[in-house]
């Protein structure tokens, strides 16, 4: 056994451990150790689709102190008119070479790729089995907690007849030549990305069935970019939210108000969606979405023979033999039912979390700030408050409330709200850089935004009151 000593020993290279480590290597002289079961940094982006890419622009995506992509709009494509996202080799080159350019020149940092972390500060080679354990001078920080999954890694909920081509959508580029029919599985972001690709490479719409268990709510891509450009769709976007979260009467009531001033989108209008996962959208990708007319709603698969579908009610949907279906079930983040959330400073463990959702890579570069440069436990937990990711729509409604009650805790300290404005992860900050908010068009939102807050968020309140006790 090998032992090793170092400040912080952080499990995850994932984008939040990334996230942590840059920030607090500008704002400490600490060291790291990095531990991770992956070849490379990035985490679940390795394991990604080939088409996958970024619900949210690359602008405020990452680490905090380098740039992704170069803040650049698509001049075509179902992105057209708003700011580029990357993609997941784009996304795990990024993480790559942040780890070899910045962390370790620094001498800072000592990075274990292909080593399983096994609890009590030691860890093993997943090739030779050496195992190694390391004195912490400061905390473990487990950048774990979400416990990501995507389609290649997961464990499939149902049956697939051994005749039967069932496959995740990594393989789909490569397979999708040899069929002419296709079922796509799953109701999330995922299975969406999948529609729209074979629809974009030429599908017919009659070839695809869509089997969505949940219909979603997704948020409205105009209402999620950054800069002054965009300040009228974006921060007047939360204005026109906030006046929903006043006057709505129920939760359905308030995402109809949502989908009425385009921040929310569903697919089908005459379907009342029951989850929403953060899944973002433009105008184009739900018009391609819509083309497709053979949608199996409300049922999960639970078996798939020669010919059909057997699903969980019993009901058995007619396939044709050379269907190739695509596993998009696999839920993003798996959370522990019996604790969704913990609190992220405890003693000599940090458990990084979402203090702004959905926005990881902020929230992680927001623990580190606040780990660096406050006192004690209590102080650094008043800060950073865990919000729990939704899964459903009454959801959203503690989660923007958490948003707001961080945002609100960070603008009360002079130096955490000069460091808020600045970074880069946060999507108001490049508006801030680029002078917005003096405009009358602006000023009279910035305005709305201060009178509506506190009525809209006393009224959500009673709306999860209300929720909880239906
Ligand atoms: C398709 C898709 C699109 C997304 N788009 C966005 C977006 O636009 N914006 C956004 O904010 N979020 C987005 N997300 C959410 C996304 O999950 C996060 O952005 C982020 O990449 C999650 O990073 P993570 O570090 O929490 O997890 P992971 O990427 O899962 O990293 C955790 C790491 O921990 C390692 N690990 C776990 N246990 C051990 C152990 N015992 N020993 C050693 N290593 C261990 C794993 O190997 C892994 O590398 C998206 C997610 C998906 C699936």
């Amino acid at each position: 056994m090998q032992q090793l000593e170092t400040d912080y020993l952080v499990i995850g290279t994932g984008a939040i451990g990334m996230t942590f480590v840059d920030t607090m290597l500008d704002e400490t002289d600490a060291t790291f150790i990095m531990v991770d079961r992956h070849h490379m940094p990035g985490g679940h982006w390795n394991d990604a689709y080939p088409f996958v890419r970024l619900h949210q622009p690359s602008a405020f995506y990452g680490v905090a102190s380098t740039e992704l992509g170069s803040n650049r709009i698509d001049e075509t494509g179902s992105n057209q008119g708003y700011y580029e996202l990357a993609s997941g080799p784009e996304i795990s080159a990024y993480f790559e070479k942040l780890m070899r350019e910045r962390f370790l020149p620094t001498g800072r940092v000592q990075y274990f790729p292909m080593c399983n972390y096994e609890g009590n500060k030691t860890f093993q080679s997943l090739l030779s089995g050496k195992q190694y354990t390391v004195k912490v001078n400061k905390k473990i920080v487990d950048a774990t907690f979400f416990n990501t999954t995507v389609p290649s890694m997961h464990k499939r909920s149902f049956e697939v007849a051994t005749e039967i081509t069932c496959i995740p959508p990594n393989d789909l580029p490569r397979i999708a030549v040899n069929h002419k029919r296709f079922t796509v599985l799953g109701g999330g972001k995922t299975s969406m990305d999948t529609c729209v690709w074979l629809l974009d490479n030429g599908a017919d719409p009659d070839s695809i069935t869509w089997v969505c268990p949940r219909d979603s709510w997704v948020m409205n891509r105009k209402s999620t970019q950054p800069g002054v450009d965009f300040f009228e769709t974006t921060v007047g976007g939360f204005a026109d939210n906030l006046d929903a979260m006043r006057d709505a009467a129920s939760v359905e009531d308030l995402f109809l108000r949502m989908e009425a001033s385009e921040t929310m989108l569903r697919v089908d209008q005459t379907v009342t969606p029951t989850m929403f996962h953060y899944a973002t959208l433009s105008a184009g990708e739900l018009e391609q979405l819509r083309r497709i007319k053979n949608v199996v709603r409300g049922q999960r698969v639970e078996r798939i023979e020669a010919g059909q579908m057997v699903m969980t009610n019993g009901e058995a949907v007619p396939a044709n033999e050379q269907t190739l279906y695509i596993d998009c079930t696999a839920r993003a983040v798996v959370l522990e039912e019996d604790e969704p959330t913990k609190t992220v400073f405890q003693g000599d463990l940090i458990t990084l979390q979402v203090v702004f959702a959905p926005l990881l890579t902020y929230s992680a570069a927001v623990i580190a700030y606040v780990e660096a440069n406050f006192e004690t436990d209590k102080e650094k937990n008043s800060l950073c408050t865990p919000v729990q990711l939704a899964d459903t729509p009454a959801e959203w409604m503690p989660s923007t409330l958490g948003n707001m009650w961080n945002s609100f805790n960070w603008s009360q300290n002079k130096e955490l709200r000069r460091w808020t404005d600045q970074c880069r992860l946060n999507p108001n900050a490049a508006a801030i850089r680029e002078g917005a908010g003096k405009e009358p068009a602006h000023k009279e939102l910035i305005g709305r935004i201060r009178q509506n807050s506190m009525p809209a968020m006393m009224n959500v309140q009673k709306l999860i009151a209300e929720s909880n006790s239906s």
